[in-house]
C-alpha cells in the first residue's frame, strides 16, 4: 500500500463517503482521524488495485479478492445490514447499527444491539441477506 494515496483518490473517497452517509441515514465516526484513517485506505486501494476495497481487513490476495463485490466500499455487510466494520459509517454517537445483523455475527457479539437510527434509508441489498450468510460460512473472509 502507498503512504500517502493520491489526491484524487482521496477527494474521489471523500465525496463517495459524503453521499453514502446521506443515503444510508448515517455518519461518519465523531473522530474525523478515525474516518480519514480509512477513508486513506480505500484511496490507496483505488490507487493500487483500481477499487476501494474495505482497508480493514486482510485478504491473501487484493486482485482475487474484487473479482467478489463482498468487500468493495460500500460492501456487503454495509448494504444488507448497515454494518461497517471500520466504523465509518455510523451512529452520531460513533457506534456502528447492528440491529439487523444476524444474532451470531461478530457485530453483535462485540458491540451487542445497536438500533438503527434511520431504518427508513439505506440496506438496498437487504434482500441478499441469506445469500450473505452462504458466504460468510463457505467463504470466511
Ligand atoms: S466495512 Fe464496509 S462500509 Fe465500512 S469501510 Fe469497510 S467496506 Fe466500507
Amino acid at each position: 500500500m502507498p503512504e500517502q494515496p493520491s489526491e484524487a483518490a482521496m477527494q474521489k473517497m471523500r465525496n463517495f463517503v459524503q453521499k453514502y452517509c446521506e443515503k444510508s441515514g448515517t455518519t461518519t465516526h465523531p473522530d474525523p482521524e478515525c474516518a480519514e484513517g480509512v477513508i486513506l485506505g480505500l484511496a490507496a486501494n483505488v490507487d493500487s488495485i483500481g477499487r476501494p476495497l474495505c482497508p480493514c481487513r486482510f485478504y491473501p490476495d487484493k486482485n482475487e479478492e474484487i473479482k467478489n463485490r463482498t468487500w468493495i466500499c460500500a460492501c456487503d455487510d454495509m448494504q444488507i445490514y448497515k454494518y461497517c466494520h471500520c466504523l465509518l459509517f455510523v451512529t452520531k454517537e460513533g457506534l456502528p447499527i447492528t440491529e439487523h445483523l444476524p444474532e451470531d455475527h461478530e457485530g453483535r457479539q462485540m458491540y451487542g444491539v445497536v438500533k438503527d437510527p434511520t431504518p427508513e434509508k439505506g440496506r438496498v441489498l437487504r434482500a441478499k441477506a441469506e445469500e450473505r450468510e452462504i458466504e460468510r460460512k463457505e467463504r470466511p473472509s
